[in-house]
């Protein structure tokens, strides 16, 4: 069976749910994750901020509106009465409920419940909709199966017990529609799997039902959207590595929700990220399988610092890494790069908020400069430290360009360097001209 996920905007409008729904009317079993209506999450919080800040006015105007908008939804969305009244009766249930929050103590357990409703509100409009057009297509409720543990980490053995036991109550389906991102918590509180989690979702249901396959639905052809951060190549990236995949979230690259690799790549299910705008396109295919001798992508960050601390103690002493890297966690600062020598170390770090602090305490322990502005450029591919070329290319696009740390052999698929940002559009120039197009 195969696992299907689709985004906010992919389910945004009624027309978009009308296409969602020729994809997947195609007689095979499957199970289908979907996001809230694109917008409808931030909305949701928005009604919460208000119900923080005690304004029951506020609150209850902007789900009022919602509430017209969805409105218009069902009236495009269905051709018959009967199925529209099936799916307002549930919604309005939702709407109602919303506005009973405007009326009491408002906490983060309201909240949570408030998050959920995008959801589960999607989700039963596409699957009236479904039954509508003939299909035999069932709700299975996040809610009953999908749980987070004390450390609100997935419990994969309660999921895949329970949902097991709902596919097994509901072995006639074809279509089993579900929400993502919604969960309960190991209280039983309806909760969530944060901010853009129904990736996440859908890599949990595959690793439980050892699904065939993933198929994550967007309306951006992962690594072929235009996004500057990521450089433009002859041809779009067909096959990524788990790995490789992780390594280039980090850069913003619009691939997959960083929490969503883990699950899967643990069960080794492929992932396949697929475009809505242009579903006959073949998308790009993530699993364990290295593609041996090929350079993926270049990506680059911008608005890293680098820190230098150097230290003549440091030298053929220990601990002291460990001393260095305590204080950046003692202000929850993640380190992203790091160099060693003998005599100093430097890293880099994308959260500035707590560097006043941090240099200060860094002090203790050596000399310590920064510079600014600086970016992270990183080489995806296979770069195994057993394969030869790579590096001595990638280095050489570097040779016009000031570096201030390079770093290779952290994983078997990342070459990075720290530069100017300044330097950046000559360095991604560079490195695409001589990784990808052979050009010296
Ligand atoms: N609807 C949720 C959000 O906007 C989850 C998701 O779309 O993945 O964050
Ligand atoms: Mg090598």
């Amino acid at each position: 069976m195969k696992v299907l996920k689709f985004g906010g905007t992919s389910v945004g409008s009624a027309q978009r749910m009308k296409d969602v729904a020729k994809l997947i009317n195609d007689g095979g079993q499957k199970i289908v994750v979907l996001s809230a209506m694109s917008g409808t999450t931030n909305t949701l919080v928005e009604i919460s901020n208000y119900m923080y800040k005690k304004n029951p006015e506020g609150a209850n105007d902007i789900i009022n509106k919602l509430e017209d908008k969805y409105k218009g939804h069902l009236d495009e969305l269905f051709s018959t009465e009967e199925y529209k009244q099936k799916a307002w009766n549930v919604l309005r249930k939702h709407f109602d409920e919303l506005r009973s929050y405007t009326k009491d103590l408002f906490t983060l357990f309201e909240e949570k419940s408030v998050l959920s409703k995008g959801e589960l509100i999607s989700t039963n409009m596409m699957n009236f909709y479904l039954q509508e057009l003939g299909l035999k297509s069932i709700l299975i409720p996040a809610l009953e199966y999908m749980r987070t543990d004390k450390d609100n980490e997935p419990d994969p053995a309660y999921i895949q017990k329970k949902l097991k036991e709902l596919l097994e109550l509901n072995k006639d389906a074809d279509i089993y529609i579900t929400q993502g991102f919604i969960c309960r918590n190991a209280y039983g509180e309806v909760d969530n799997l944060q901010r853009g989690g129904s990736d996440y979702t859908a890599s949990l249901v595959g690793a439980a039902i050892k699904a065939d396959e993933i198929e994550i639905w967007t309306d951006i052809d992962g690594m072929h959207d235009n996004d500057p951060r990521v450089v433009d190549k002859t041809s779009p990236v067909r096959k990524l590595h788990f790995e490789e995949a992780a390594e280039l979230a980090y850069f913003g690259a619009k691939i997959l929700h960083p929490t969503c690799i883990q699950p899967a790549k643990f069960a080794n299910i492929p992932v396949r990220l697929l475009n809505t705008m242009d579903p006959s396109a073949p998308g790009t295919m993530i699993s364990n399988q290295t593609e041996k001798n090929k350079i993926k992508a270049v990506a680059a960050k911008d608005n890293i610092t680098a820190i230098k601390i150097k230290s003549s103690r440091m030298l053929l002493a220990y601990g002291f890494l460990r001393k260095v890297f305590e204080i950046f966690e003692s202000y929850q600062t993640s380190i992203d790069m790091v160099c060693t020598s003998e005599v100093g170390v430097s890293v880099s770090i994308d959260n500035k908020q707590h560097l006043p602090e941090i240099l200060d305490d860094l002090k203790k322990y050596g000399i310590v400069t920064i510079d600014d502005d600086m970016c992270i450029v990183c080489v995806v591919g296979d770069l195994q430290w057993e394969n030869i070329g790579f590096e001595s290319l990638a280095l050489d696009a570097m040779k016009h360009i000031p570096v201030r740390m390079v770093s290779y052999g952290g994983s078997n698929y990342n070459i990075s360097f720290l530069i100017r940002e300044s330097d950046k559009k000559a360095a991604l120039q560079a490195l695409s001209d001589i990784l990808f197009n052979n050009k010296k």
